[in-house]
């Protein structure tokens, strides 16, 4: 019998977090224009959602500003340190 008290197991953190990948999710917004039916797409910003009316951005090809709808909203995870 010893009188050593019992230390918790230390897990090896550093370890982890040196083989996980810092990816970070880039959200997009799909555009559909009514005027020109062009569609492209522009990073998400606050507020987005499918079907949204975009009154205050202007079409890519037609510079519209009045015929935008977003149609889709999309997310890929990108790696930072990466340059694509
Ligand atoms: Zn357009």
């Amino acid at each position: 019998m010893s009188d050593e008290p019992m230390l918790p197991p230390i897990p090896a953190i550093g370890d982890v977090l040196d083989r996980k990948k810092n990816l970070v999710e880039k959200k997009h917004s799909v555009i559909k224009c009514g005027d020109c039916k062009a569609d492209f797409s522009r990073e998400f910003k606050p507020g987005d959602f499918v079907f949204k009316k975009l009154t205050d951005e202007e079409c890519e090809k037609c510079q519209q500003t009045n015929s935008l709808t977003i149609i889709e909203i999309y997310s890929e995870w990108v790696d930072p340190k990466k340059k694509s």
